[in-house]
């Protein structure tokens, strides 16, 4: 299975900073070889996606593609969203649909991170709604899910995973294979404490297990990403582990020198 890295850019970044953050993995990837052995995605703030499509297309294009207005190259870095409403249109307020976001080439959207659901209060429920609209729209949901530290404290890490993925797999049962799945811990997110491989190796075997039991087409399929604190020095030994197929990666996508270590990681 192609390993997946995306960088979750959280509330950072300007338009300046993100043009140098851009140029630069942009001329890393071309430095490596032009085609990274993993798939590559930045999930920015809704309101730099229409800079961003510019910015991760551009130097894709011939000159003659540029002049047509033809967006057909690929770039080596696909653009993901942090987040997508559950609903189509209509009258939500601050709300961004599947359909606005794929008017800006998105191909991720991020759902049900840890910090939607603690400070936004986004349910199981919420999260697997957001899921489908996102299948409808035609984008990939990156689903997360993690455990607090007081629940693996009290032994409830899977209990609290498998729940949170039943809540999706119910609704999304029959394009379950579709999904991406970020397992991570609340504990080792932006806190610099990484689960060690083995505490996620576990965990995402567990997750596995439930997709492969939901779904055959899930089997060999639905990629399972390991988030929490993922930076340059831990990447590989984390990437090696049978069950994880990536990484969701907060603090070190926004620095060009460690996202492009951990892509060069999951390449090895
Ligand atoms: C995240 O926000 O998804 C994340 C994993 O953050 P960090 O890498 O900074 O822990």
């Amino acid at each position: 299975m192609k390993k997946l890295i995306a960088g979750n850019w959280k509330m950072n970044g300007s338009l300046v900073a993100n043009e140098l953050l851009v140029s630069e993995l942009l001329a890393g990837i071309k430095l490596a070889g032009g085609a990274p052995a993993c798939d590559v995605a930045v999930c920015v703030p809704t309101p730099y996606l229409a800079q961003l499509t510019g910015l991760i297309n551009r130097p894709f294009l011939s000159q003659k593609d540029d002049i047509a207005g033809k967006n057909t190259a690929r770039s080596a870095i696909e653009l993901g969203a942090q987040d997508i409403s559950a609903q189509a249109s209509g009258a939500y307020t601050g709300e961004v649909s599947g359909g606005m976001l794929k008017d800006f080439g998105v191909r991720y959207a991020i759902v049900g991170h840890s910090e939607r659901r603690a400070y936004h209060g986004e349910s199981s429920q919420t999260v697997a709604l957001k899921t489908k609209a996102a299948l409808a729209a035609g984008i990939t949901p990156i689903v997360c899910v993690g455990e607090t530290l007081a629940e693996r404290e009290a032994g409830q890490t899977e209990a609290v995973v498998k729940r949170q993925l039943a809540a999706v797999i119910h609704d999304n049962g029959h394009c379950i294979s579709e999904i991406v799945v970020a397992y991570e811990p609340v504990w080792a997110i932006g806190t610099g404490k990484t689960a060690t491989p083995e505490q996620a190796q576990q965990v995402h075997a567990v997750l596995r297990a439930q997709l492969n039991a939901a779904s055959s087409a899930a089997k060999q399929r639905v990629r399972i990403l390991y988030g929490g604190s993922m930076n340059a020095q831990n990447a590989k030994e984390l990437l090696a582990q049978p069950d994880i197929d990536g990484g969701l990666i907060g603090g070190a996508s926004l620095k060009a020198a460690d996202f492009l270590k951990i892509i060069a990681a999951a390449g090895e």
